[in-house]
Protein backbone atom coordinates (compact mmCIF):
# COMPACT_ATOMS: atom_id res chain seq x y z
CA UNK A 1 0.00 0.00 0.00
CA UNK A 2 1.52 3.60 -0.33
CA UNK A 3 1.72 6.22 1.71
CA UNK A 4 -1.44 8.11 -0.10
CA UNK A 5 -3.35 5.68 0.80
CA UNK A 6 -2.51 4.57 4.46
CA UNK A 7 -1.63 7.23 7.56
CA UNK A 8 1.50 7.20 8.79
CA UNK A 9 1.72 5.63 11.86
CA UNK A 10 3.79 5.45 15.31
CA UNK A 11 3.20 3.19 17.97
CA UNK A 12 4.82 3.47 21.21
CA UNK A 13 5.57 0.71 23.58
CA UNK A 14 6.09 2.52 26.87
CA UNK A 15 5.20 2.10 30.91
CA UNK A 16 3.22 5.91 30.50
CA UNK A 17 1.42 5.85 27.49
CA UNK A 18 -0.45 8.86 29.29
CA UNK A 19 2.97 11.23 28.09
CA UNK A 20 1.35 10.23 24.79
CA UNK A 21 0.20 12.50 22.46
CA UNK A 22 2.10 15.20 25.34
CA UNK A 23 3.60 17.57 22.95
CA UNK A 24 2.60 15.84 19.90
CA UNK A 25 -1.35 16.89 20.84
CA UNK A 26 -0.15 20.75 20.32
CA UNK A 27 0.73 23.14 17.26
CA UNK A 28 2.17 21.73 14.05
CA UNK A 29 2.17 18.00 14.94
CA UNK A 30 -1.21 18.32 16.87
CA UNK A 31 -3.11 19.90 14.18
CA UNK A 32 -1.96 17.45 11.98
CA UNK A 33 -2.90 14.58 14.33
CA UNK A 34 -6.69 16.23 14.40
CA UNK A 35 -6.62 16.24 10.52
CA UNK A 36 -5.43 12.56 10.14
CA UNK A 37 -2.16 13.20 8.55
CA UNK A 38 -0.84 10.88 10.90
CA UNK A 39 -1.73 8.78 14.18
CA UNK A 40 -0.29 7.52 17.14
CA UNK A 41 -0.80 4.29 19.00
CA UNK A 42 0.58 3.95 22.57
CA UNK A 43 0.89 0.26 23.75
CA UNK A 44 0.98 0.02 27.35
CA UNK A 45 3.80 -2.69 28.32
CA UNK A 46 2.24 -3.33 31.71
CA UNK A 47 -0.86 -4.55 29.69
CA UNK A 48 1.17 -7.53 28.74
CA UNK A 49 2.30 -8.55 32.04
CA UNK A 50 1.17 -12.13 32.75
CA UNK A 51 1.10 -11.87 36.90
CA UNK A 52 -1.68 -9.73 39.20
CA UNK A 53 0.81 -7.62 39.87
CA UNK A 54 1.58 -6.48 36.44
CA UNK A 55 5.33 -6.79 36.87
CA UNK A 56 7.44 -5.74 33.83
CA UNK A 57 10.90 -5.30 35.57
CA UNK A 58 13.45 -7.38 37.47
CA UNK A 59 16.67 -7.26 39.10
CA UNK A 60 19.57 -7.69 36.26
CA UNK A 61 21.56 -11.36 36.54
CA UNK A 62 25.08 -10.41 37.85
CA UNK A 63 23.52 -7.84 39.92
CA UNK A 64 24.53 -4.02 40.12
CA UNK A 65 21.74 -1.73 40.38
CA UNK A 66 18.44 -0.66 39.19
CA UNK A 67 16.10 -3.25 37.17
CA UNK A 68 15.53 -4.53 33.74
CA UNK A 69 12.45 -4.59 31.83
CA UNK A 70 11.86 -8.30 31.05
CA UNK A 71 12.23 -9.56 27.49
CA UNK A 72 9.17 -12.16 27.73
CA UNK A 73 6.92 -8.91 28.32
CA UNK A 74 8.47 -6.84 26.17
CA UNK A 75 8.32 -9.18 23.92
CA UNK A 76 4.60 -9.49 23.91
CA UNK A 77 4.38 -6.15 23.80
CA UNK A 78 6.71 -5.57 20.38
CA UNK A 79 4.23 -8.67 18.60
CA UNK A 80 1.13 -7.01 19.63
CA UNK A 81 2.91 -3.98 17.90
CA UNK A 82 4.16 -5.54 14.78
CA UNK A 83 0.43 -7.10 14.40
CA UNK A 84 -1.44 -3.92 14.48
CA UNK A 85 1.53 -2.49 12.05
CA UNK A 86 0.72 -5.76 9.37
CA UNK A 87 -2.78 -5.38 9.82
CA UNK A 88 -2.54 -2.14 8.53
CA UNK A 89 -0.76 -2.74 5.78
CA UNK A 90 3.14 -1.33 7.08
CA UNK A 91 5.90 -2.20 7.44
CA UNK A 92 7.51 -0.27 10.04
CA UNK A 93 10.86 -0.35 11.27
CA UNK A 94 11.26 -1.33 15.10
CA UNK A 95 13.66 1.26 16.95
CA UNK A 96 14.64 1.13 21.00
CA UNK A 97 15.47 4.60 21.91
CA UNK A 98 18.60 4.19 23.46
CA UNK A 99 21.71 5.94 24.57
CA UNK A 100 24.12 3.47 22.75
CA UNK A 101 22.46 3.55 19.27
CA UNK A 102 23.30 5.57 16.42
CA UNK A 103 22.51 9.05 16.87
CA UNK A 104 19.23 10.21 15.18
CA UNK A 105 20.09 12.96 12.12
CA UNK A 106 18.13 14.64 9.69
CA UNK A 107 18.64 11.86 7.11
CA UNK A 108 17.41 8.66 8.94
CA UNK A 109 13.83 10.94 9.92
CA UNK A 110 13.40 11.43 5.91
CA UNK A 111 13.93 7.86 5.52
CA UNK A 112 11.29 6.89 8.72
CA UNK A 113 9.08 9.65 7.11
CA UNK A 114 9.25 8.19 3.72
CA UNK A 115 8.13 4.74 5.07
CA UNK A 116 4.79 3.40 6.79
CA UNK A 117 6.02 4.67 10.72
CA UNK A 118 7.52 3.43 13.35
CA UNK A 119 7.36 0.98 16.34
CA UNK A 120 9.33 2.97 18.88
CA UNK A 121 9.97 0.85 22.38
CA UNK A 122 10.99 3.20 25.51
CA UNK A 123 13.01 2.03 27.94
CA UNK A 124 13.30 2.99 31.32
CA UNK A 125 14.62 1.77 34.29
CA UNK A 126 18.59 0.26 33.66
CA UNK A 127 16.56 -0.66 30.15
CA UNK A 128 15.40 -3.83 28.42
CA UNK A 129 16.90 -7.24 28.80
CA UNK A 130 19.09 -7.49 25.68
CA UNK A 131 17.74 -10.97 24.22
CA UNK A 132 14.67 -9.52 22.49
CA UNK A 133 16.35 -7.02 21.05
CA UNK A 134 18.47 -9.39 19.53
CA UNK A 135 15.39 -11.93 18.69
CA UNK A 136 13.62 -9.53 16.88
CA UNK A 137 16.63 -7.58 15.44
CA UNK A 138 15.72 -4.02 16.99
CA UNK A 139 17.05 -1.18 15.58
CA UNK A 140 18.82 1.32 18.59
CA UNK A 141 18.69 5.27 18.03
CA UNK A 142 19.92 7.64 20.18
CA UNK A 143 18.93 11.23 20.74
CA UNK A 144 22.49 11.94 21.74
CA UNK A 145 25.40 11.50 23.98
CA UNK A 146 23.62 11.87 27.69
CA UNK A 147 21.01 9.65 29.43
CA UNK A 148 17.47 10.21 30.12
CA UNK A 149 15.30 8.70 32.58
CA UNK A 150 13.40 7.09 30.21
CA UNK A 151 13.10 6.64 26.04
CA UNK A 152 9.45 8.75 26.10
CA UNK A 153 11.22 12.14 25.54
CA UNK A 154 13.02 10.31 22.71
CA UNK A 155 10.27 8.81 21.04
CA UNK A 156 8.54 12.15 21.09
CA UNK A 157 11.61 13.97 19.17
CA UNK A 158 11.55 11.44 16.75
CA UNK A 159 8.19 11.34 15.92
CA UNK A 160 7.80 15.32 15.91
CA UNK A 161 10.96 15.30 13.48
CA UNK A 162 9.17 12.56 11.22
CA UNK A 163 5.76 14.47 11.15
CA UNK A 164 6.88 17.40 10.07
CA UNK A 165 8.20 15.89 6.92
CA UNK A 166 5.08 14.18 6.31
CA UNK A 167 2.89 15.62 3.40
CA UNK A 168 0.53 18.29 3.58
CA UNK A 169 1.92 19.04 7.28
CA UNK A 170 3.69 22.10 7.12
CA UNK A 171 2.56 24.74 4.69
CA UNK A 172 5.45 25.94 2.84
CA UNK A 173 7.83 22.92 1.32
CA UNK A 174 10.19 25.79 0.16
CA UNK A 175 10.67 26.12 4.40
CA UNK A 176 12.13 22.60 4.58
CA UNK A 177 14.49 22.96 1.59
CA UNK A 178 16.52 25.47 3.43
CA UNK A 179 16.70 24.40 6.87
CA UNK A 180 19.40 23.31 8.72
CA UNK A 181 21.01 19.81 7.47
CA UNK A 182 19.13 19.49 4.56
CA UNK A 183 21.57 20.54 2.37
CA UNK A 184 24.60 19.41 4.48
CA UNK A 185 24.57 23.07 6.14
CA UNK A 186 23.08 24.91 9.18
CA UNK A 187 20.78 27.76 8.79
CA UNK A 188 21.53 31.37 8.19
CA UNK A 189 20.45 33.55 10.96
CA UNK A 190 17.29 35.17 10.80
CA UNK A 191 15.75 38.58 11.66
CA UNK A 192 12.13 40.06 11.31
CA UNK A 193 10.54 43.53 12.78
CA UNK A 194 12.05 46.07 13.99
CA UNK A 195 14.66 46.68 11.31
CA UNK A 196 16.64 48.29 14.22
CA UNK A 197 16.58 46.96 17.67
CA UNK A 198 18.53 48.13 20.86
CA UNK A 199 20.94 50.05 18.50
CA UNK A 200 21.27 46.53 16.35
CA UNK A 201 20.45 46.72 12.56
CA UNK A 202 19.17 44.14 10.37
CA UNK A 203 22.25 43.22 7.98
CA UNK A 204 21.53 45.53 5.02
CA UNK A 205 21.28 43.03 2.23
CA UNK A 206 18.08 41.58 3.68
CA UNK A 207 16.28 44.96 3.11
CA UNK A 208 17.81 45.49 -0.46
CA UNK A 209 14.98 43.49 -2.18
CA UNK A 210 17.79 41.86 -4.28
CA UNK A 211 16.99 38.18 -4.79
CA UNK A 212 20.39 37.17 -5.63
CA UNK A 213 21.87 39.15 -3.17
CA UNK A 214 19.93 37.61 -0.21
CA UNK A 215 20.52 34.39 -1.43
CA UNK A 216 24.03 34.71 -1.51
CA UNK A 217 24.23 36.42 1.76
CA UNK A 218 22.34 33.47 3.34
CA UNK A 219 24.09 30.65 1.79
CA UNK A 220 27.69 32.29 2.64
CA UNK A 221 26.41 32.99 6.38
CA UNK A 222 25.20 29.51 6.61
CA UNK A 223 28.52 27.98 5.23
CA UNK A 224 29.95 30.28 7.81
CA UNK A 225 28.27 29.55 11.10
CA UNK A 226 28.82 25.75 9.60
CA UNK A 227 32.25 25.69 9.48
CA UNK A 228 32.70 27.48 12.79
CA UNK A 229 30.02 25.10 14.83
CA UNK A 230 30.26 21.72 13.16
CA UNK A 231 33.62 21.19 11.41
CA UNK A 232 31.91 17.71 11.28
CA UNK A 233 29.59 18.77 9.32
CA UNK A 234 32.11 21.01 7.38
CA UNK A 235 34.14 18.49 6.10
CA UNK A 236 31.44 16.15 4.79
CA UNK A 237 29.88 19.38 2.86
CA UNK A 238 31.09 19.12 -0.65
CA UNK A 239 32.88 15.48 -0.13
CA UNK A 240 34.78 15.75 3.01
CA UNK A 241 38.81 15.46 2.60
CA UNK A 242 38.72 19.72 3.17
CA UNK A 243 36.83 19.35 -0.22
CA UNK A 244 34.66 22.02 1.83
CA UNK A 245 37.52 24.31 2.58
CA UNK A 246 39.38 24.04 -0.70
CA UNK A 247 35.55 25.44 -2.11
CA UNK A 248 35.73 28.65 0.15
CA UNK A 249 39.55 29.29 -0.84
CA UNK A 250 38.21 29.06 -4.08
CA UNK A 251 35.16 31.62 -3.60
CA UNK A 252 36.78 34.02 -1.40
N1 LIG B 1 21.51 2.05 31.78
C1 LIG B 1 21.36 2.65 30.49
C2 LIG B 1 20.52 3.93 30.56
C3 LIG B 1 19.10 3.67 30.91
S1 LIG B 1 18.17 5.14 30.86
C4 LIG B 1 22.74 3.00 29.93
O1 LIG B 1 23.61 3.35 30.69
O2 LIG B 1 22.88 2.96 28.71
C5 LIG B 1 16.54 4.52 30.69
C6 LIG B 1 15.96 4.52 29.29
O3 LIG B 1 15.99 5.84 28.79
C7 LIG B 1 16.70 3.69 28.27
O4 LIG B 1 16.28 2.36 28.31
C8 LIG B 1 16.34 4.37 26.97
O5 LIG B 1 15.12 3.86 26.45
C9 LIG B 1 16.12 5.82 27.38
N2 LIG B 1 17.25 6.70 27.03
C10 LIG B 1 18.18 7.18 27.87
N3 LIG B 1 19.06 7.97 27.21
C11 LIG B 1 18.68 8.02 25.93
C12 LIG B 1 19.20 8.67 24.77
N4 LIG B 1 20.29 9.42 24.79
N5 LIG B 1 18.55 8.49 23.61
C13 LIG B 1 17.44 7.70 23.55
N6 LIG B 1 16.91 7.06 24.62
C14 LIG B 1 17.52 7.21 25.80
Amino acid sequence: MSQATRTWTARVLTLFPEMFPGVLGLSLAGKALERGLWSLQAVDIRDFAEDRHGTVDDAPFGGGAGMVLRADVTDRALGHAIAADEAAGGRSPMIYLSPRGRVLDQARCRELADGSGVILLCGRYEGVDQRVLDARAVEEVSLGDFVLSGGEPAALALIDACVRLLPGVMGAETSLEEESFEAGLLEYPHYTRPAEWCGRAVPEVLLSGHHEKIRAWRRAEAERITRERRPDLWARYAGGDGAADRKQAEQS
